[in-house]
């Protein structure tokens, strides 16, 4: 019995130096367990005289009492120093700057096309599209360039296998089209096409923008209003003249090449237009009877037109740039430009 107070201190002691909850029980146990020092004491109770054995039970109580409290008290320090060892860890400084992320931008031909495609769909035009791999009919033979014609050389193709190869020209999407729907046909059709050239101004991989209209009473006026109208409003120039060279592809007839008066020099002649006033932008003609034959459109009714234009030609002039590679590099000091 004399004991009792240093076994509180010894427990005091022991439990200030725990940090580990699960230790901490271990240590209770020690004291206050089934065969702790503690409750052997009050075990030990029975063997006293009934004077002692009050006046004992009621130390030995308060040692408990006093062990107990000490116990949870040290529970919650513990638990304490936990939340706060957690808290400097997790620690935010909310004053720091975010890392953001910067915003992409369109590409300058994606928002050219977006351009060119409002423009015709507010006059009625539909966009269609069409496989980048052709086979030779689509791209050749319907477009009444049979085996053999010379302008299959001027296409400088590239082929994936003898029975396929990547489109040179837009064209075989209005084929496709046709083959799949009756007159009136009134669409564009843009797209990458691919062709074995490279320098400032040719790309092996470029973009094209077809239209075609066919109806019962088409005219080659209805070509020119068309065309003429887009390229007023697409550069913005209510006076932009236009003109139609007589040229030939065998795909139209007639055909032309169009022309529209320079947008950098205004006609005055500067070193864009080669100092002819003039940019060329495109070709376009009757669509050739043979072409809608091919398709199955009875060419006694219907007649059509066609015309074609280069995307990023139209996106150079818009945008005043003078290598067409500097659209397909990545570069994004080039590309911020245009965000
Ligand atoms: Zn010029």
């Amino acid at each position: 019995m004399e004991n009792i107070e240093s076994i509180l201190n010894q427990a005091l002691h022991e439990f200030s130096a725990l940090e580990d909850p699960v230790e901490l029980e271990q240590a209770k146990a020690r004291y206050l367990g089934k065969s702790g020092s503690v409750t052997e004491l009050l075990k030990g109770l029975g063997k006293l005289d009934p004077g002692d054995r009050r006046e004992q039970g009621a130390r030995i109580n308060r040692v408990k009492e006093a062990i107990e409290s000490a116990l949870s008290a040290r529970r919650e320090a513990i638990q304490e120093a936990k939340l706060e060892k957690q808290l400097a860890m997790e620690a935010l400084d909310v004053t720091l700057p975010g890392r953001g992320s910067g915003m992409g931008g369109l590409h300058p031909v994606t928002k050219t096309l977006e351009r060119v495609q409002s423009i015709f769909h507010s006059i009625g035009f539909t966009s269609v599209s069409g496989p980048e791999i052709e086979t030779d009919f689509y791209n050749f033979t319907a477009l009444n360039i049979p085996e053999d014609h010379p302008a299959r050389a001027m296409h400088d193709t590239f082929y994936v296998d003898a029975d396929h190869l990547l489109r040179t020209h837009t064209s075989p999407i209005q084929i496709h089209y046709m083959m799949d729907h009756e007159p009136p046909v009134k669409i564009i059709a843009p797209g990458r096409v691919y062709r074995v050239d490279s320098d400032a101004t040719h790309s092996p991989m470029f973009h094209q923008i077809e239209g075609l209209w066919v109806d019962e009473h088409v005219s080659f006026t209805h070509l020119k209003g068309v065309v003429s109208d887009f390229l007023q409003r697409f550069f913005e120039r209510e006076k932009l003249k236009v003109r139609f060279r007589p040229s030939f592809f065998p795909f139209t007839e007639p055909s032309a090449e169009i022309d529209m008066g320079c947008v950098f020099c205004e006609g005055q002649g500067c070193r864009v237009c080669s100092h002819t006033g003039w940019l060329e932008v495109g070709g376009c003609g009757m669509v050739h009877p043979n072409v809608l034959k091919h398709v199955g459109f009875d060419t006694e009714k219907y007649l059509g037109f066609a015309f074609g234009m280069g995307l990023d030609r139209l996106a150079m002039l818009r945008y005043g740039v003078n290598d067409l590679r500097l659209f397909f590099t990545n570069d994004l000091r080039f590309l911020k430009q245009f965000e």
